[in-house]
């Protein structure tokens, strides 16, 4: 264990008496690099009984939450280098990547220290005030997945904690050490227990939720899990923000210029190995230009570096577990297996770790698990379609509907078949632009309940209260 890492989980860091430990894995070799703490059930009740007590001051004072917020931008952005490397031990992606992530993290924190919150006030006049009030929940759970452990997080820090609440937040096991460092930063600027990072195996993300003090859950993580969450939280009424899985088509149309957007469209599909809920997972190209955009987007996977994260120029890691990996290697066999041709790639590198080559599947189609299921991996299948609402129809048979994109020459066109397709946000020439921590982002059918980021994000953290009476000017 690395002396940075051994700081971390060392027992005076964190917000629990921890019960021993569980592996962590590096995913670059396949071996275990440190031990992360495992949360008992007594101690994750005194992390709620600590948040409930914070709360009674947290909640009071809106300009002091909203200095905390910056403050715990920049102690983010100043200890980037220390989180940076823990993010690549256990998560893969390579360094400028984690980078680009921290700083992602601290700009949602700023972002909720920005925004400006206007009162709304229905009516103030001689016959009546009205005043519709957003008040905190309390304390809330927070559950993310391992893809993003430290962006996403502050994707229900920032909002949850500027709008009055206290949070205990849990990442997932394979990647608990990146969010429980930023945990500590944050120490330094936050009052104690306004913010908790607990870690452990499951079921401990299943304990918090069934847990009776917090007063809602935000869980990021697949649509099987989330519906769990659901289920569980229906028991006491507990509010529930689902951020699920996504399995995104990109709509190519014939006119576009292939070598102009095959970059930005291979991009979107391969950034962090595919694992990313709004990656592109199926491309459906117009007949006319199909062979050359397999031909293009093949011939730059090919020459994709992938290595260790910490390896110089790397531009993918490994795939960040085992059972996902060997979930990817299991549908490229399958639509291998059902005529697929793998332009390039269509197999695991034969090194240590889980790593698998930058994959293009040509000759596949819908009803084939690669193409119907969410793989979140770094394989791409470019199907064919002749007309546009044969693609639409084919984009929308789906039970998921995260995010989606149109590519075209001609922005009218595309954007007329933007609003066609069911998703929580369609792009136009690019894939996931919308994700700014000023625009809603989530999703439709199983991709997700609710919405995160904006104004949005903000009340799905609060109450609705309206506050009515006789005139208060006289
Ligand atoms: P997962 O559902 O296996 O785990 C997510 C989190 O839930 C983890 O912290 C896990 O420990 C916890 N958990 C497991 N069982 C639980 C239970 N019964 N109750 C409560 N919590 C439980 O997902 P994952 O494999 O970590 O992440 C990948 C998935 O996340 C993909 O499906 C991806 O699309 C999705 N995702 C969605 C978004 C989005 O914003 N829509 C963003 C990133 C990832």
């Amino acid at each position: 264990m690395t002396s940075a890492i051994a700081d971390i989980v060392s027992a005076d860091a964190l917000d629990f008496a921890a019960d021993g430990g569980f592996d962590v894995v590096n995913p670059a070799t396949g071996e275990v690099f440190a031990q992360a703490p495992q949360i008992g059930d007594k101690a994750l009740d005194s992390v709620f009984a600590t948040a409930q007590q914070a709360f009674r001051s947290w909640r009071k004072d809106e300009d002091a939450r909203r200095a905390a917020l910056r403050a715990a931008a920049d102690a983010i952005e100043k200890r980037a280098g220390d989180l940076v490397p823990v993010l690549t031990s256990e998560q893969g992606k390579p360094l400028n990547d984690a980078m680009g992530e921290v700083y992602a993290a601290a700009m949602w924190l700023r972002y909720y220290a920005d925004l400006e919150v206007p009162r709304e006030i229905i009516q103030d006049d001689s016959v009546a005030y009205q005043e519709v009030v957003r008040k905190p929940l309390g304390v809330v759970a927070g559950i993310t997945p391992w893809n993003f452990p430290l962006a996403l997080a502050t994707w229900k820090i920032a909002p949850a904690l500027r709008a009055g609440n206290t949070l205990v937040l849990k990442p997932s096991p394979y990647t608990p050490l990146a969010t429980l460092a930023m945990g500590q930063v944050l120490r330094d600027v936050l009052p104690d227990g306004v913010l908790s990072v607990v870690t452990g195996r499951d079921p401990l993300g299943a304990a918090m939720v069934a847990h009776p003090v917090p007063r809602k859950v935000s869980f990021t993580g697949s649509t099987a899990t989330g519906k769990k969450v659901a289920a569980s939280a229906a028991d006491d009424l507990k509010r529930v923000t689902l951020e699920l899985g996504g399995n995104d088509p990109a709509i190519v149309l014939g006119d576009v210029d292939v070598d102009a957007i095959a970059q930005e469209l291979f991009w979107s599909a391969f950034r962090n190995n595919g694992q990313v809920c709004l990656a592109v997972k199926r491309v459906y190209a117009h007949e006319s230009i199909h062979a050359q955009l397999v031909e293009a987007l093949a011939a730059i996977a090919s020459t994709v570096k992938v290595d260790d994260g910490t390896v110089d120029g790397a531009q993918l890691g490994p795939i960040n577990n085992r059972p996902q990996f060997s979930r990817v290697s299991e549908l490229v066999t399958d639509a291998l297996g059902r005529g697929a041709r793998a332009v390039t790639g269509g197999a695991p590198l034969d090194r240590p770790g889980y790593f698998f080559a930058p994959t293009i599947l040509d000759q596949v189609s819908d009803g084939v698990r690669i193409v119907d299921e969410e793989q979140f991996g770094p394989v791409l299948p470019v199907l064919s379609y002749r007309d546009e609402d044969d693609a639409i129809a084919r984009a929308n048979r789906s039970n998921y509907g995260l995010t989606a994109s149109v590519w075209s020459g001609d922005a009218e066109r595309a954007h007329a078949l933007a609003t066609e397709i069911d998703s929580g946000q369609v792009t136009i020439n690019s894939h996931g632009a919308g994700v700014r921590p000023n625009l809603p982002f989530g999703g439709h059918k199983w991709s997700g309940l609710g919405v995160e980021n904006g104004p949005w994000g903000l009340y799905g953290f609060t109450e609705i209260q309206v506050v009515a009476g006789p005139p208060r000017q006289q």
